[in-house]
C-alpha cells in the first residue's frame, strides 16, 4: 500500500486523536497532512509537534494567530472556516477524516469533495441536513465518501461483495445509551449523568444525542444517503452491549452483521485502508465471553427524539437540516442547564412543526433553512423554560 496523506478535521476530539492514534499505529502506511479544531490551541499545538503536519487550523482567528507565532516553519496555520475548508482541500491529501461536530464540518465537507478526496466520515450532522447536496458532489467530483460511524462501517463491511444484492433491510444497533431501561424520571437528568455512556467515550454532543436516541435518529438518516436505502426500511435495535455494530438483511432472509469490540479505531482505521486490512492493536472479541447477545425494539415513546428523526427522513427537503438544527441547540442549552432533559424533544417538535419544508433543496436552501431553525428553536425554547 502507498503511503497516504491524512487530513483530520477535528484532530483535538474523540474521533480526531483515535483517528491520530491510528495513524500512530500504521506511520509506515500514513502520515498526517493537516490537522484542525475550533479553539483547542493547547492540544493542536501539542498534536502539531508530535505529527508535524504541513497545515493547521482553528476555527478561532485569534487562536489561529498565536498559534502560527509558536508553530515549527514547516506548519502553516490557517484560521477561520475558510481556513478549514483550505485544509482540507489541500493537495497532500488523499483522504480527509471529517470528525469536526455538528454542522459546522458542512463546508469544509464540500471543500475536500470538490478536490476528489476520499472522505473518512464521521461527522454525520452535515449529511443529515445536505445528504442530497454531498451525495451528489461526492457523484459529481469522484469522491468517495467511507463511513466511519461504528454502524456505518458495519453496514459498509457487510456490503462489500454484495452491492447488487437487493437489500429487505438495514438493522441499526443501539446500545440504548445510560438511561435505556432503567427506572429514573427522566426530567431530573443532569449533563453529567446524560454524558456517561455505558459502552462508549465520546464528545459531549454525541453523548447527549445517545441519551436521547437522537444519534440514531441522525443515523437513520446518514443510512438512508450512504447507503440508498429509505428510511422506511431502516429499522433500530436496541442492542445493550454493542458488539454487533448493524446488520443488513436481504432479499432472501439471509442477513449479515459486523461484530468487533466497541472501540472507534477499528472503523476509523477501515476507512483509511479500505479496500485492504491490516492488523489493529485493539483487542480481539472472544465470542464465548461476550454472551448472551441481546437484542430489543426501542419505545418511541419514551424517547421521542427517535420518532421525531424518523419523521423528519420521511418528510425529507429541508426537514432534516430543521431537526439537526434544532437538536444542536436544545442539546447545547441543555449542557448549559437552561433546558431540561425532556424539553430537547419538545423544542424540536415545535421548531417542526412551524417548519414549511422546501423540497429538493439547493445548498442555499439547506443553510437558510438551518439558521432558520436556529433562531427558531432559541425562540420556542424560552417558551419551554
Ligand atoms: P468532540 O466534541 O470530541 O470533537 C469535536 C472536534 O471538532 C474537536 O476537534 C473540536 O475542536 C472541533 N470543532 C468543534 N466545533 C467546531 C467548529 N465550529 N469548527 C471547527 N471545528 C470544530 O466530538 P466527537 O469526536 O465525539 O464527534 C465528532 C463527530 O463524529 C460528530 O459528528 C459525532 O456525531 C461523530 N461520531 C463520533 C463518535 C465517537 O465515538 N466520538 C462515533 C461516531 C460518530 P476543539 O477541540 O477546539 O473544540
Ligand atoms: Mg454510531
Amino acid at each position: 500500500m502507498m503511503k497516504k496523506g491524512v487530513t483530520i478535521l477535528g484532530a483535538t476530539g474523540s474521533i480526531g486523536t483515535s483517528a491520530l492514534a491510528v495513524i500512530d499505529s500504521l506511520s509506515e502506511h500514513f502520515f498526517a497532512v493537516g490537522l484542525t479544531a475550533h479553539s483547542n490551541s493547547t492540544l493542536l499545538k501539542e498534536l502539531i509537534g508530535r505529527f508535524r503536519p504541513r497545515f493547521a487550523a482553528l476555527a478561532d482567528e485569534d487562536e489561529a494567530r498565536a498559534l502560527q507565532a509558536q508553530c515549527p516553519k514547516e506548519t502553516t496555520v490557517f484560521g477561520g472556516v475558510e481556513g478549514i475548508s483550505a485544509v482540507a482541500a489541500a493537495p497532500e491529501a488523499q483522504v480527509v477524516v471529517s470528525a469536526i461536530v455538528g454542522a459546522a464540518g458542512l463546508l469544509p465537507i464540500l471543500a475536500a469533495i470538490k478536490k476528489g478526496k476520499t472522505v473518512a466520515l464521521a461527522n454525520k450532522e452535515p449529511l443529515v441536513m445536505a445528504g442530497s447536496v454531498i451525495t451528489a458532489l461526492a457523484k459529481e467530483h469522484r469522491a468517495a465518501l467511507l463511513p466511519v460511524d461504528s454502524e456505518h462501517s458495519a453496514i459498509f463491511q457487510c456490503l462489500c461483495g454484495n452491492k447488487n444484492q437487493k437489500i429487505h433491510k438495514i438493522m441499526l444497533t443501539a446500545s440504548g445509551g445510560p438511561f435505556y431501561n432503567k427506572d429514573i424520571n427522566l426530567s431530573d437528568i443532569t449533563p453529567e449523568q446524560a454524558l456517561r455512556h455505558p459502552t462508549w467515550r465520546m464528545g459531549a454532543k454525541i453523548s447527549v444525542d445517545s441519551a436521547t436516541l437522537m444519534n440514531k435518529g441522525l443515523e437513520v438518516i446518514e443510512a438512508h444517503w450512504l447507503f440508498g436505502v429509505d428510511v422506511e426500511d431502516i429499522e433500530v435495535v436496541i442492542h445493550p452491549r454493542s458488539v454487533v455494530h448493524s446488520l443488513v438483511e436481504f432479499v432472501d432472509g439471509s442477513i449479515m452483521a459486523q461484530l468487533s469490540q466497541n472501540d472507534m479505531r477499528l472503523p476509523i482505521q477501515y476507512a483509511l485502508t479500505y479496500p485492504e486490512r491490516l492488523p489493529s492493536p485493539v483487542k480481539r472479541l472472544k465470542l464465548t465471553e461476550i454472551s448472551p447477545l441481546e437484542f430489543f425494539p426501542p419505545s418511541l415513546d419514551h424517547f421521542p427524539c427517535l420518532r421525531l428523526a424518523y419523521e423528519a427522513g420521511k418528510i425529507g427537503g429541508t426537514m432534516p437540516a430543521v431537526l439537526n438544527a434544532a437538536n444542536e441547540v436544545a442539546v447545547e442549552e441543555f449542557l448549559q442547564r437552561r433546558l431540561n432533559f425532556l424539553d430537547i424533544p419538545a423544542v424540536i417538535e415545535q421548531v417542526m412543526e412551524d417548519h414549511v419544508p422546501v423540497d429538493n433543496p439547493t445548498l442555499d436552501d439547506i443553510l437558510n433553512a438551518d439558521s432558520w431553525a436556529r433562531h427558531t428553536a432559541r425562540t420556542s425554547q424560552r417558551r419551554c423554560t
